[in-house]
């Protein structure tokens, strides 16, 4: 465990409400009491729950940087001069994030991703320019944690996000209001 070489890229995947960024927050925490320098970086889109805190489902915060543009990564970086980054909802950037991604790892800095990996449609999560989509920033990792929720139809693994209601659009950010976590079986995707 751990004997990865500097420039990591880890991974971590999964529909809503699989607890992925508890475990961001867990990987974090760990570096923290390792007496590593690390940053938390997560877009202004999903300001859920806490305007400058990483928040997950169940309230857990830590202190976050939030950016409108995943270019504002590079400043913050110069500045913080952290060994690790942690992205958390990787997947409401632009594709630039994978640049970005490249040139940090390239410094030898370590990278952590939080991703909501499908639609509720079932597609690769397109990345917010529509130019790729996360598929591509899975390629590039060295570790992938895929994590599942519980269906609440019936008590099994949960890997696919629901939507409840159809608002039109297929990328549409919301909390419990609007998914819930399913099994293949009990998914379906919206048309
Ligand atoms: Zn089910």
């Amino acid at each position: 465990m751990n004997e990865y070489s500097k420039g990591l890229l880890w991974v971590i995947s999964g529909p809503m409400f699989a607890g992925k960024t508890s475990e961001l927050i867990r990987l974090y925490d760990r570096t923290i009491f390792a007496n590593q320098k690390s940053i938390i970086v997560k877009p202004s889109l999903d300001n859920r729950y806490s305007d400058s805190e990483v928040a997950t489902h169940d309230n857990r915060t830590r202190k976050s940087f939030i950016v409108n543009n995943i270019e504002e990564l590079n400043e913050i970086v110069a500045k913080e001069l952290p060994e690790n980054v942690f992205i958390d909802e990787a997947q409401f950037f632009s594709s630039k994030i994978l640049n970005v991604i490249d040139d940090l790892r390239k410094l030898g800095i370590n990278v952590y991703c939080s991703l909501l990996n499908q639609t509720s449609e079932g597609h690769a999560f397109p990345f917010m320019d529509k130019k790729q989509d996360v598929s591509s920033l899975l390629v590039k990792a060295d570790h992938i944690e895929t994590f599942s929720a519980v269906c609440p139809v019936c008590g099994k693994n949960a890997t696919k996000t629901y939507k409840i209601e159809s608002s039109g659009n297929e990328v549409d950010v919301g909390g419990s209001n609007k998914y819930e976590p399913r099994c293949y079986e009990h998914w379906e995707p919206k048309k």
